[in-house]
């Protein structure tokens, strides 16, 4: 006879696992799925970045606490263990394709300030999962890697999970399935979704590259036989080791070509990778939609990536799976003692309010779409003109602001010099569908 769990949740990423941690510990009966034989494994691309310290984020301000060896929500009131190694990331630099660069923070001053002056820190994300399985371990959650599910439906009072060869059953799920959610879109949540775009990575660990600056994310735009292509580019936990990532919006370019064009051929950066040795490689292929806006339908609740818009970021995930976890305990809880069950109402009226209503998910995908709109050359020019370090900032949402308030500020030297940008400039406002039109066909 196939076990009856309270909690079944789909996917061991931040999300999940968060979410699995936080709804045992109420001492819900759980089991966790995954379709990774390892979970421990990453197989994604990632930055590995933990966004944002120095700025609220998701309506927490995150922090990790050196000495105990905690990343600590403090206005969510949990903490994780992470025990692994970490590095700081001090300053954003954008660079335009000739090379000026627009910097948010100052970075050889916030270093100064130590871990305080710090806009995030990478960690190693396979260490993380590590840390947050041996806790999930301890507490009882019935794990199940290598468990890939294919369908989930409601019968009666429960729902009824099917991987591979197995059945699982529980009063809710909690689909933590990450940014291509088969979940979401079985279950019909995709429905009501605008979707925009796919974006197409792939990064590497490389070794010996002579990056200008350490200790600052790189994000560099730049155009590949005409089309907008990316190199972001992350510390990583060895100092002699950055991760840089090479992406895409559109399926038309392949990926080895960018990674070429910037490592071997750009006239700028190729000369930090000359004698670098590229390690170990990840992949990935993002679907971008706008967001769920009732992630909760048939006892199935939607977190993480699986209800946002593009990511909603390690940080994002973690804090939505512990909101979730709990949410989905209350509800249980309250049932038990035979009171109206009302815990998941709360996580939505705490996504709507923290998530929803406070970001505009299309200026998230608008750090990847501004280049179908100015050229390299618009780039070029309007990065030069902003010569002075902006307030640092790793919040995805911010980042693109500060940049837009600086060109503002300089509107009437641009009015003068290339009116024909402030045109284009104005597009800037456009539905993505619009910008995307050339991609979307
Ligand atoms: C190129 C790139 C760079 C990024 N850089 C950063 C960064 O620097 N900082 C940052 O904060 N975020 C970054 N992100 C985003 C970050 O990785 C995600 O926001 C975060 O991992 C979301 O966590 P999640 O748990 O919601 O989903 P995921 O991490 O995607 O986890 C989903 C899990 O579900 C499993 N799964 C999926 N489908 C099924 C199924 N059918 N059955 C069973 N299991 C399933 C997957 O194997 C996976 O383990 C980056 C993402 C990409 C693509």
């Amino acid at each position: 006879m196939t076990k009856r769990y309270d909690l079944i949740v789909v996917g061991a990423g931040p999300a999940g696992l968060t979410a699995a941690k936080a709804a045992r510990e109420c001492g819900l009966e759980v089991a966790l799925l995954e379709r990774k034989t390892d979970i421990t494994n990453l197989h994604r691309c990632c930055g590995q970045s933990l966004v944002s310290m120095n700025d609220y984020y998701f309506g927490d301000i995150f922090h990790f606490n050196n000495k105990g060896k905690r990343m600590c929500f403090p206005v969510n009131r949990f903490s994780l263990k992470y025990d692994g190694p970490s590095s700081n990331i001090y300053s954003w630099h954008f660079y335009s394709p000739d090379g000026h660069i627009v910097k948010l923070g100052d970075a050889k001053e916030l270093k100064k300030l130590g871990d305080n002056g710090r806009i995030a820190m990478i960690h190693d994300k396979e260490v993380f999962f590590r840390c947050l399985l041996d806790e999930i371990d301890k507490t009882g959650v019935e794990v199940f890697p290598g468990i890939n599910v294919t369908d989930v439906t409601k019968t009666g009072e429960n729902v009824r999970v099917k991987g591979g060869d197995k059945n699982f059953e529980a009063t809710y799920v909690i689909a933590a399935d990450g940014t291509n959610s088969l979940i979401a879109e079985k279950m019909g949540f995709n429905k009501a979704r605008d979707f925009f775009c796919k974006i197409s990575s792939q990064s590497f660990y490389i070794r010996n590259a002579k990056i200008p600056e350490l200790e600052v994310a790189l994000s560099c735009p730049d155009y590949v036989k005409e089309i907008p292509a990316f190199m972001v580019i992350f510390p990583w936990i060895n100092e002699d080791e950055i991760n840089a990532i090479f992406l895409t919006l559109d399926p038309h370019l392949n990926l080895d070509e960018v990674t070429d064009y910037f490592m071997n051929k750009h006239p700028i950066y190729s000369k930090w990778f000359k004698d670098s040795e590229k390690l170990r490689k990840f992949t990935s292929v993002e679907s971008i939609y706008s967001p769920i806006r009732e992630p909760f339908s048939d006892n199935v609740l939607i977190v993480g990536d699986a209800g946002g818009t593009q990511e909603v970021e390690n940080t994002g995930a973690m804090i939505s799976g512990w909101r979730a976890g709990n949410a989905v305990a209350t509800s249980v809880i309250e049932s038990k003692v035979g009171l109206k069950a009302e815990g998941i109402s709360h996580y939505l009226r705490w996504w709507k309010e923290t998530y929803i209503d406070k970001y505009s998910h299309e200026d998230y995908v608008k750090n990847f779409t501004f280049s179908y709109i100015l050229s390299g050359d618009d780039l070029n020019y309007l990065f030069s003109l902003i010569k002075e370090p902006l307030a640092p900032c790793f919040n995805p949402y911010e980042a693109l602001n500060l940049i837009s308030q600086a060109i503002q500020q300089a509107a009437p030297t641009i009015q003068q010099e290339r009116p024909d940008i402030l045109t284009r400039l104005a597009k800037m406002a456009a539905p993505l569908e619009e910008v995307l039109t050339s991609i979307r066909k």
